[in-house]
């Protein structure tokens, strides 16, 4: 998606440890405009696909994702980040490595909002090493609902998850995948 990689050319910044901050457009400060885009273009890739729920987890992915749904017409859920052991019956829940914060996070979701009627779009805005995507896809997967997809914005290419999820079969759609990131360059795919 052209748009998104010359807004990440222009107020992206590269930071230690293989961080690409966007936080003026797309994960604190958001650029509705550009989010239009953004669910257009998931949209457009995914019409095919008979969706009735779309699920993020919790925070950076929600805005992308209530932006998206309004073009399925369809609930958002998102994942909720549960650092207690203190679950109840009632929850899916899985275990998630965060990338950015160094931390294991017990993902939780109400298992009231997912049925093995439902057809699921993962959505979120990274993709580095797979392993929020991972959580999500176990989700799904204990719901016995439907894996459709999942729709990404930003895919660190030279990362790991990109590979994992695909061979899993899973129908993966990055709006864009970076090859290369230093602090001074960056490359797409
Ligand atoms: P993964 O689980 O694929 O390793 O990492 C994905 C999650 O980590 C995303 O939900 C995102 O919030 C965060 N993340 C991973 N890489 C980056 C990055 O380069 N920049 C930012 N801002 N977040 C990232």
């Amino acid at each position: 998606m052209q748009l998104l990689k010359d807004r990440i050319m222009k107020d992206g910044t590269v930071r230690p440890g293989n961080i690409l901050k966007v936080d003026s457009f797309l994960n604190h400060q958001m650029d509705i405009d550009l989010f239009n885009e953004i669910g257009k273009e998931f949209y457009r890739r995914f019409a095919d696909c008979p969706i009735t729920k779309i699920i993020t987890v919790e925070a950076s992915g929600i805005g992308i994702a209530c932006i998206t749904a309004q073009y399925f017409h369809v609930p958002v859920i998102f994942a909720k980040k549960s650092l207690t052991l203190n679950l109840d019956g009632d929850l899916y829940t899985t275990k998630v490595d965060s990338f950015t914060h160094k931390k294991t996070y017990n993902v939780v979701l109400s298992k009231k909002f997912l049925t093995p009627e439902d057809h699921v779009l993962l959505i979120d805005d990274f993709l580095a090493n797979g392993c929020a995507l991972q959580g999500l896809i176990d989700i799904v997967q204990k719901a016995g609902a439907v894996l459709e997809g999942a729709g990404i914005v930003i895919e660190k290419g030279f990362q790991d998850g990109g590979r994992r999820i695909r061979d899993m079969g899973v129908r993966l759609e990055s709006l864009c995948i970076i090859d290369t990131m230093t602090e001074d360059a960056l490359t797409f795919r």
